[in-house]
């Protein structure tokens, strides 16, 4: 009875392990099904863009200042198209583990200051205004992959830009904390709602398409942090702001070089 007891305790765990697992797979099959169509949609915008713009200019008849201005759209929205398949093409290598980081001594804050650089034209148009708070005179040292976090830093503070309101403040702090780097990048923006912060944490959360946008970035962002064994939080509030802190372990000076066995060969 004893045996037959537990064989039944047995099965009936099996069939919630597979009810689990069916449930699962519908629910990961589902979100691949939104993902296609958000990616899908998010694809075809600049397409029919540079579709529309082609032919017009084709059909001839146009002066010079309007050609110019169709070929700057058909050239920006090219630079949207290359940027969309190289965000799908991470995401692919980071789920495939395929992702080969080339590794060395990066100082975040230099890698803060050059995002700053790249997204200043971009912040002023929208009068948004960046200030980082950090030490100038030391280094910020992790071991890790300089043009992989760079796309990490671009990426939060592009988001942030877009999120923020006209005239507005975007604050950056470098620092030291506990044997890690931690670089925070907090702005005073729309922020993003509780229920909605969830599903951002989440990977392909964006699924619910609050802003358009396919939702990879942060996705990518956030695997990248990983591979480099650090962690990225974001706080938010609806209508205050959001900031996002990543933390990376430091690379501390007195690591010894790597010492060569000489008592063979
Ligand atoms: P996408 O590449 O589609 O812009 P991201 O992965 O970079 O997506 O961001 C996903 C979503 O997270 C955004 O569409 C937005 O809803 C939300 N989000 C990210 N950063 C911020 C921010 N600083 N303020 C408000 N919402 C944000």
């Amino acid at each position: 009875v004893r045996v037959k007891g537990n064989y039944k305790h047995e099965l009936g765990e099996l069939a919630s392990t597979l009810n689990f697992m069916a449930h699962e797979i519908v629910r990961s099959n589902q979100i691949k099904d939104d993902f296609i169509s958000s990616i899908s949609h998010e694809l075809r915008t600049p397409l029919t863009s540079i579709k529309g713009w082609s032919e017009t200019l084709d059909s001839g008849g146009y002066d010079p200042e309007e050609t110019r201005i169709g070929m700057g759209i058909i050239a920006k929205e090219t630079e949207r198209l290359i940027g969309l398949v190289e965000e799908m093409l991470d995401f692919s290598k980071l789920q495939q583990n395929q992702m080969k980081l080339v590794k060395g001594t990066v100082n975040i804050r230099e890698v803060v200051q050059e995002t700053m650089l790249n997204v200043w034209a971009k912040a002023e148009q929208k009068q948004v205004h960046l200030k980082l708070e950090t030490d100038e005179t030391r280094a910020y040292n992790v071991y890790g992959d300089g043009n992989r976090l760079k796309q990490v830093f671009l990426n939060i503070v592009d988001n942030a830009i877009k999120f923020s309101h006209e005239n507005s403040w975007i604050f950056l702090t470098v620092k030291e904390e506990n044997d890690q780097i931690v670089a925070v990048v907090q702005d005073t923006g729309i922020g993003i709602s509780e229920e909605h912060l969830i599903k951002v944490r989440d990977r392909f959360f964006q699924v619910n398409h609050q802003n358009g946008g396919t939702g990879l970035g942060l996705a990518i962002t956030q695997e990248l942090v990983e591979l480099h064994e650090g962690t990225i939080t974001m706080q938010s509030e609806l209508g205050s702001g959001t900031t996002v802190t990543v933390s990376l372990p430091m690379l501390k000076q007195e690591i010894a070089p790597v010492e060569h066995d000489m008592t063979s060969g």
